[in-house]
């Protein structure tokens, strides 16, 4: 049960030996998709360097248009894997579909459920038996009742590690490319236990608009951070206006790890 009516602590969920929640901040940095092992090793080695505790990937990539890169898919999580041998960093990458279980139960040590599955019930019930936790980002359009409403589905089929992702709603605001409901952020740690980590990437859509928001993020009390980082954004085969170059994030994670002992 995700009501924090019948917790008492925090919930820590333990990804493979590093821990999110109950006072434990992890950053999520990677690209936005895996598309060769020569990038992902690159980008894995430099946000480790940077101090971040997991490395994110899409390798099943939610795209709005069908004509758009994919996502290298079952060998985009082999190269993930081939990361995580070099660095040791877990590993975190998004399932769309429930036949792929086995393939993420076998490598990913963080499952995410992206924003547009949120409420793919079916989706939901099947993550909810992995022993795998899973990371669970609102969606577009959802409330924040509906995203505590979706986490009840995974938890209810037996998986109580679950984490909460704010990434940016849509508004009437095109400014961003979404809007960043960082409300969400204490809204969330009254109503329940478990922890929550925030996107600006998605949210702000301009890689010079995380700096701020993931500062800002950190403030209000997240857990942690997901930022897309790419070793050269403006070549990236998706959400390249968004990603920070690894110098970039070297900057963000040194100003987010300074305001730590104050959040
Ligand atoms: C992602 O994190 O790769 C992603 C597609 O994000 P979202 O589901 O929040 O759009
Ligand atoms: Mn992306």
């Amino acid at each position: 049960n995700a009501n924090r009516k019948f917790h008492n602590a925090d919930q820590v969920v333990d990804i493979a030996g590093v821990k999110i929640g109950g006072g434990n901040f992890q950053i999520i940095a990677g690209p936005c998709s895996v598309e060769s092992e020569a990038q992902v090793c690159e980008i894995a080695e430099r946000v480790k360097a940077a101090g971040a505790g997991l490395l994110r990937g899409g390798a099943f990539k939610p795209r709005t248009s069908p004509y758009a890169f994919q996502g290298l898919k079952g060998d985009g999580l082999k190269l993930l894997v081939e990361a995580k041998q070099l660095t040791g960093l877990p590993i975190v990458s998004e399932i769309m579909n429930a036949v792929h279980i086995p393939m993420f139960e076998e490598s990913v040590d963080l499952v995410q459920v992206g924003a547009r599955n949120m409420q793919n019930f079916e989706l939901l019930k099947e993550v909810g038996k992995m022993s795998k936790p899973i990371l669970l980002k609102r969606g577009l359009a959802n409330t924040i009742d509906e995203l505590l409403m979706s986490a009840e589905y995974i938890m209810a089929s037996g998986n109580e590690n679950v984490i909460l992702c704010e990434r940016g709603i849509r508004t009437f605001e095109t400014r961003t490319r979404n809007t960043l409901d960082l409300s969400a952020v204490p809204v969330l740690k009254k109503l329940t236990h478990l922890p929550i980590v925030v996107d600006p990437s998605h949210a702000m859509g301009y890689a010079h608009l995380v700096k701020p928001m993931a500062m800002a993020a950190t403030v209000a009390g997240a857990d942690g951070l997901m930022i897309e980082v790419h070793n050269n954004p403006a070549k990236a085969l998706c959400d390249g206006p968004q990603s920070l170059t690894p110098d970039q994030f070297d900057d963000v994670a040194k100003q987010v790890f300074q305001l730590r002992p104050f959040a």
